[in-house]
């Protein structure tokens, strides 16, 4: 069996010293596999060397974290617990990784690659407002009361956690797609087997120590690092499992639902991909909507499901425009993360690069027209370049399919109505960003574009009270907010007789 000794973990631009736990965390203990020797190697993309490897979950280390997450929604959880208590906790969680955050963010950028600041500053900054906010719906968890004939009947409706909920999370935002999805489970009172990216397990890992030192249950949040298509597949499939949230890539989350509806159909929800549209109309301010355009693509190295990868722009101002943003792409410092200074790090893995670099090949292949970026960087590490494509048409790979780099597709536009055609021609539903100083053009356009969330003179900022989420293929269901309160309750409605007799046969 793998050992599950935890690895200490030097770094050298800090001198700190972290622990991290590399065994499966189940019952509130980090353990070995069942039955399996098998390893996930954690790599770190800045110097592609290997930072620890930490044990893969099998389909058996599924089964147990099932269980022991369905005995502790029996037992201490579920309907055994108060809202009280659950937000007291959650708070408590929130402390901690608020009191963790330089440490977490460290380790965060050495296995993912974003910057610290970034990670601190913003993932495990968003991430504590999140755990906080979901802390305050807990004991708010209320059903209603229906009128029926109120002399003899009546009848209300309770909100019942919904159960054990298996949790599939992507590599791109390993900490704030954790709180995301066990802040809302938890206020609600569900239980939790999580299954972080095989790429970027370890801040997953080092945040099950907080959920312990919080004092949750054992069984009530579990965590098996495992392949997707094993530990993940396992947990779609698990008969005993009552809800599967996963976020990542449409053609997973397709699969996700296929083994959902094949067992035993249990509630699925899906935050995918995304190709987002992002316009530019002439009366816009150039300079904002420059920055909020470079934001939009280059934020996480463009690794972001919501990145603003199609840009429109008005053919008044487009020159102009053009120049402002150039300029502004130029000015984003990629490089080590572990300086205060860098805005942006590598891309995750070999893999992403790989794949951003055959984007970049079919983009010039197909006849666009590179005019920033677009070449690889000596040296080691998966460093990108800001890369801009201009003289971009419907029919090019760059202009439909998710790239998830900092890779941007630009295209020319005349009217509004060409605009909004060209915007919503995707498959993705997931964002879509306008600048405009018209506000009737404003609520005109905000109304035509077909995507879960339209950002207005901004881009990409999304705050705990909003809901969010994806039309077409960028998926089912809403996290944050007030919405994903309703991804994890099962609505019981209660019918009281207090009054009326039956007269039989009717
Ligand atoms: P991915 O689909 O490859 O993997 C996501 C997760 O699914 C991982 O934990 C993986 O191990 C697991 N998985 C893989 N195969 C599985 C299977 N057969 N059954 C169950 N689980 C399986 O995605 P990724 O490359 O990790 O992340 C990038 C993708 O995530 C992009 O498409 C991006 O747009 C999307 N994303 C979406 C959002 C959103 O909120 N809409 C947020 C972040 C990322």
């Amino acid at each position: 069996m793998a050992s599950a000794q935890p690895a200490v973990i030097s770094i050298a631009q800090t001198g700190r010293t972290i622990t991290v736990p590399t065994g499966l965390f189940i019952n509130n203990a980090f353990v070995p596999s069942v039955d399996s020797t098998a390893v996930i190697d954690c790599l770190n993309p800045a110097t592609e060397e290997k930072i620890c490897s930490v044990v893969a979950g099998s389909a058996a280390d599924i089964d147990r974290a099932v269980a022991a997450a369905r005995a502790a929604f029996r037992t201490t959880w579920g309907k055994n617990v108060t809202g009280f208590e659950r937000a007291r906790l959650l708070n408590r969680l929130a402390d901690l990784v608020e009191r963790d955050a330089q440490a977490l963010g460290e380790l965060e950028a050495l296995n993912n690659g974003k910057p610290v600041r970034v990670a601190r500053d913003f993932d495990i900054g968003d991430s504590v407002a999140c755990l906080r906010y979901y802390a305050g719906w807990a004991d708010k968890i209320i059903g209603q009361s229906l009128e029926v004939d109120n002399k003899t009947k009546v009848a209300f409706t309770r909100h019942d956690p919904i159960g054990v909920c298996g949790q599939i999370i992507p590599w791109n935002y390993p900490i704030n797609m954790w709180s995301w999805k066990v802040a809302p489970a938890l206020a609600c009172g569900c239980t939790i087997v999580m299954k972080p990216s095989e790429i970027t397990p370890l801040t997953a890992l080092k945040l099950s120590e907080l959920i312990v030192e919080a004092g949750f249950p054992p069984g009530v949040v579990n965590t098996v690092p495992s392949l997707g298509a094993v530990g993940g597949a396992a947990l779609a499939l698990h008969a005993d499992v009552d809800k599967v949230a996963f976020t990542g890539s449409t053609v997973t989350g397709r699969k996700v639902m296929e083994a959902a509806a094949k067992s035993n159909l249990k509630k699925v929800s899906l935050e995918l991909g995304g190709k987002s549209p992002h316009i530019i109309f002439e009366s816009a301010d150039l300079e904002q909507a420059a920055n909020w355009a470079a934001l939009g693509i280059l934020y996480n190295t463009g690794q972001d499901c919501t990145a603003g990868s199609r840009l429109f722009v008005q053919e008044s101002i487009y020159d102009r425009f053009m120049a402002i943003l150039v300029s502004k792409a130029k000015e984003l410092v990629i490089g080590d993360g572990f300086d205060e200074k860098t805005s942006g790090g590598p891309v995750v893995s070999k893999m992403q690069y790989d794949k951003i670099f055959r984007y970049i090949g079919y983009g010039k292949e197909q006849g666009a027209k590179c005019i920033l970026g677009g070449e690889k960087r000596p040296g080691k590490g998966y460093f990108v370049e800001p890369t801009i494509f201009t003289e971009v048409t419907r029919d090019m790979k760059i202009f439909q399919d998710e790239i998830f780099g900092p890779v941007l597709a630009v295209t020319k536009f005349k009217t509004e109505e060409e605009a909004v055609r060209l915007a919503n021609d995707t498959t993705y539903g997931l964002g879509a960003g306008l600048h405009s100083n018209d506000a009737s053009q404003c609520m005109r356009v905000a109304g035509e574009l077909e995507a879960g969330t339209v950002w207005i003179n901004q881009y990409n900022l999304l705050t705990n009270n909003v809901p969010f989420g994806g039309k077409k293929q960028s998926g089912i269901g809403r996290e944050l907010g007030s919405y994903a309160l309703e991804e994890y309750t099962s609505v019981k409605a209660v019918h009281w007789n207090f009054g009326e007799k039956l007269d039989w046969p009717l």
